[in-house]
């Protein structure tokens, strides 16, 4: 089921989200697929549950990269940064919560990330490139932050007008929001 994404200006978006506890009663399975859904639906490559509105730590990500032959998808649950990598890169970078929109952002080359699958298998790896840029902005999320909190003053004065439209709900969404 598409679930309506979680604008920026919501405070959702500000929160800490929660480690899932396996035993829980939440119907883990159907909160992936959905995110998947509406992750696809609005052409996004990754996807927080808070962006749906279920301050979990859980995100989805699905990235086809042709010039990389690069085909990355996975859920990562009560996922760990364990260290970071290599240099610092800038990249472009968007956000399906903070639509039209993409800046230039600094994040580590790489990252060692240990997380929880869909089936509660425990995994540990490294990552590096696209996926370490992926899953450092999704990891953002979990601790309520965006990537628009590291802006410089250049971009930070070019966002002022587009971010406002967007907190005001006056921004044409192609894609299910609220
Ligand atoms: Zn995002």
């Amino acid at each position: 089921m598409i679930r309506p994404v979680v604008l920026y200006g919501d405070p959702i978006l500000r929160e800490i989200s929660a480690e899932v506890n396996r035993a829980s009663k939440l119907d883990i399975d159907r909160l992936i697929d959905d995110m998947f859904e509406t992750m696809h639906r609005a052409k996004g490559i990754g996807l927080a549950a808070v962006q749906i509105g279920v301050p979990l730590r859980i995100f989805v990500v699905e990235a086809h990269m042709k010039e990389e032959n690069f085909h990355f998808r996975g859920v990562f649950i009560n996922p760990k940064i364990l260290s970071e990598l290599g240099m610092v890169v800038k990249h472009p970078e968007g956000c399906l919560s903070v639509p039209g929109l993409a800046a230039m952002i600094e994040r580590s080359e790489g990252i060692e990330l240990e997380w929880y699958d869909e089936k509660w298998v425990y995994h540990k790896e490294k990552f590096f490139g696209t996926a370490a840029r992926i899953l450092q902005h999704e990891y953002d999320h979990l601790g309520g932050k965006l990537y628009t909190d590291y802006l410089d003053t250049m971009w930070q004065k070019m966002f002022e007008t587009p971010l406002n439209l967007i907190e005001e709900r006056k921004m044409e969404v192609t894609y299910l929001c609220k």
